[in-house]
């Protein structure tokens, strides 16, 4: 049984990247994207040097993870919900100071992507909570700019987005258009089923929560660009949030069961997803 975990976080706070990995392989997990968490949640300090060193100490979270014998694609970003707090934290007038900061954080990303340390970019994308129109513009800003990182460094980028089902995806259809960038390269993450179905039509991979009735609704619309994640923070003050990632198999047993359909028939096809959208061998 070859389990594969879309969107995941660890944090040395909690159990880290080695311990997950490890309890995940030993319910068959064999993939899995570590996606870095903001700098105060490991502590850190803001500013850029908060940020850089939240990327650095993910890379090394990445490394642990893959020491357990776990294949791992390490994804770092800035999650719009960091960049909000930085404009509602810092004041309007100085919105072209945090994208300063911001834009130097990138430079630093683009340097660990080359160097092999990190295959991609996440979370980028906007809030999903109401907020100021100022950060929602600002955190566009930055996705498109991702973008065309992701073009020039031919990287993977994870989306955090609102889930407004139609106009969530052609918006990002449309900067991701402009960019050039393959669609391949774009995940829709914690997506609603309605965002993942208009991602798909427009020819994008999403990821879902994997749980039981979503998986079973995914399956049930007939989707295909599907991936299911456990968005794990690894926060030990709220452990368990969202879910572990060594549930997922128990999850997708209970739909295979309901269904009538073998376990590795479901696994399968999310591996198969995985193979096609990071170019791995599993
Ligand atoms: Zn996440």
């Amino acid at each position: 049984m070859k389990v594969v975990d879309g969107h995941l976080h660890s944090s040395p706070k909690g159990l880290g990247g080695y311990a997950i990995a490890t309890k995940f392989k030993d319910v068959g997990g064999v993939f899995m994207v570590l996606v870095s968490l903001p700098p105060n949640h490991y502590g850190l300090p803001g500013g850029l040097e908060g940020l850089i060193k939240s990327f650095d100490l993910h890379v090394r979270e990445c490394k642990a993870a893959s020491e357990a014998g776990v294949l791992v694609v390490c994804l770092a970003g800035i999650h719009p919900s960091y960049v909000d707090s930085l404009v509602k934290d810092l004041g309007l007038h100085r919105i072209d100071e945090i994208l300063h900061v911001i834009e130097n954080a990138l430079k630093h990303l683009i340097t660990l992507r080359r160097e092999g340390f990190i295959q991609g970019f996440g979370e980028f994308g906007r809030p999903h909570y109401k907020t100021l129109p100022e950060s929602l513009v600002l955190n566009e800003l930055i996705m498109s700019e991702v973008f065309e990182i992701a073009r020039d460094t031919d990287s993977i980028v994870h989306l955090h987005l609102e889930q407004a089902g139609i106009a969530t995806v052609k918006t990002v259809d449309a900067y991701v258009r402009s960019a050039n960038l393959p669609k391949k390269r774009v995940v829709f993450h914690h997506a609603s089923i309605n965002v993942v179905r208009y991602a798909e039509e427009l020819g994008y991979y999403s990821t879902i929560l994997g749980r039981e009735e979503l998986i079973a609704k995914a399956l049930s619309l007939n989707l295909k660009n599907v991936l299911i994640e456990s968005d794990y923070i690894d926060d030990p003050g709220r452990p368990g949030v969202v879910m572990y990632p060594w549930e997922l198999v128990k999850e997708v047993e209970e739909v295979a069961r309901k269904k009538a359909i073998p376990t590795q028939d479901l696994l399968s096809r999310f591996l198969e997803n995985v193979k096609y959208v990071y170019d791995v061998d599993l």
